[in-house]
């Protein structure tokens, strides 16, 4: 095990910074800071949170440009894309400083005591493990909510991300949040695992791979401990036969392509139903073609880098083995270390990597399909359940088959996204809980019930 982080420009392979790892003994004093704080956060006006919230996010808006800049650096999302990263938190905050109030009261419920309700109290110390492909926004949208619930939060981020990480924390702290309320670790995996075990933390929230999700719940289960999980996906883009492509290819392409196709809702498999497939093939060859490649620092570039070079050959490898079956490329599929340029692969089946598998990157699987119904089934021929999309110009008959996509999303005529207003989260190997909404702010909570005879 490394006993320091080393960062890099993945767009140039320049060396950032090296940050060490926390001792035994400064993470001691971490988590007892964080339970101090939770003592008194606890204590604090829904009013006095929100009010703060407000600060968090003037703070976002003045400093939009320099930690756009950072995650730009440190993981090759084009600049645009983190800018809008950032305005994206800025609406979290807004959303939660208008509904936290209303969404956090007590819920009177009817019994024959005087008074009963539900109390939605704070748990304490929740531990957030999160990843690099949205730097800010997978950690806004787990710490607005829960601080203003009255929780603390503790992060430990992707490490190729670690001056956002400490960024963030900065944040939180210029905004005027009490010291302690959102602290950033410098801990490795091992090191994970005693954290969790601490009976300071009581719950733990994970963003990231499957693999992940896997190893900090079982840890989290073996103590215990609550645990809410946002994993990986795979999801559909399925096009019915009446789809309406002028209106919509810009959203396919977007669906899959955004973030440079790092993202757990982009569209992977897109399957098009046979009578429209020919079109949608050459439509949407053009568009992906037309997408701008470059230095993810110019502001006109939609194709930056992968996130890391590695991340990039598991990419290609998954491509590779997909060909190897009998699929074929219609076009890119073309790596320099960590670019790797838009490329449309063709003939997928269903036993193929890019069809079972996650593929992180901008690469888009196109399967046929004889008719809509048979669209529907192998969208929902998935290990993952995060989201599906459908286009189809004939949204009444869409109800027929909200049952048959087993997933937490189903969008119609546009893509799988996240919304503060809306739950967020997944079914199957895509984990379970919810962010965002009502629903989010009230994962970490204890709903208790109060009842005076
Ligand atoms: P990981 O899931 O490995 O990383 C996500 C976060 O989890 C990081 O903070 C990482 O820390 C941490 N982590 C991973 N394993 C452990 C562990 N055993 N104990 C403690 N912390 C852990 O993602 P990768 O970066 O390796 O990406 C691999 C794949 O994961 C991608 O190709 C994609 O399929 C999926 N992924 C999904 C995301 C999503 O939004 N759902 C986001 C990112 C990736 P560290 O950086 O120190 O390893």
């Amino acid at each position: 095990m490394k006993n320091s982080i080393i960062t890099s420009n993945p767009y140039n392979q320049k060396e950032l910074k090296t940050y060490n790892y926390h001792t035994d003994n400064e993470l001691k004093i971490i988590l007892d800071n964080a339970q101090n704080t939770f003592e008194n956060w606890k204590t604090k006006e829904i009013k006095e949170r929100t009010n703060l919230l407000q600060n968090l996010a003037n703070t976002l808006e003045d400093k939009k440009e320099i930690y756009a800049k950072l995650m730009t650096e440190e993981m090759g999302k084009p600049i645009s894309q983190s800018i809008a990263e950032i305005e994206k938190c800025v609406w979290l905050c807004d959303f939660y400083i208008t509904n936290a109030e209303d969404f956090l009261a007590d819920s009177i419920i009817e019994t024959d005591a005087k008074e009963s309700f539900i109390s939605y109290d704070p748990l304490g110390v929740v531990l957030a493990v999160m990843p690099w492909n949205y730097p800010f926004w997978q950690v806004m949208r787990f710490a607005v909510p829960s601080l203003t619930a009255g929780n603390v939060g503790l992060l430990k981020h992707a490490s190729n991300v670690t001056s956002t990480a400490l960024a963030i924390q900065d944040l939180f702290e210029e905004a005027g949040y009490p010291k302690g309320c959102f602290q950033t670790l410098l801990v490795n995996h091992d090191q994970i695992e005693d954290i969790i075990e601490n009976d300071i933390v009581k719950a733990v929230t994970l963003t990231g791979s499957e693999p992940a999700g896997r190893s900090i719940a079982a840890v989290a289960g073996k103590n215990l401990k609550k645990t809410v999980l946002e994993l990986g996906g795979n999801n559909a883009c399925v096009v019915f036969d009446d789809a309406n492509l002028d209106k919509h290819i810009d959203t396919m392409v977007k669906a899959r392509m955004q973030n440079t196709g790092q993202s757990c809702i982009a569209a992977k498999r897109f399957i098009v139903s046979e009578k429209i497939y020919d079109q949608f093939l050459s439509r949407f060859k053009d568009e992906v073609s037309k997408l701008n490649s470059g230095n993810p620092e110019d502001s006109d570039t939609f194709i930056g880098v992968m996130a890391r070079e590695d991340l990039a050959e598991e990419l290609e490898q998954q491509v590779n083995k997909s060909t190897d079956l009998g699929a074929k490329i219609i076009l890119g599929n073309k790596r320099n270390k960590a670019y790797y340029e838009p490329t449309i692969i063709t003939d997928v089946t269903e036993d193929m990597p890019v069809f079972k598998e996650e593929t992180f990157g901008p690469v888009a699987a196109v399967i046929k399909a004889k008719d809509n119904e048979q669209a529907i089934k192998l969208a929902a021929n998935s290990i993952f359940g995060l989201g599906t999309m459908i286009f189809t110009e004939n949204t009444d008959n869409i109800y027929n088959f909200i049952g048959d996509i087993p997933d937490g999303a189903l969008f119609i005529n546009d893509m799988v996204k996240s919304d503060p207003r809306l739950p967020f989260g997944g079914t199957k190997a895509s984990g379970y809980g919810r962010e965002l909404s009502k629903e989010g702010i009230l994962e970490f909570v204890n709903k208790k019930t109060v009842y005076i005879k």
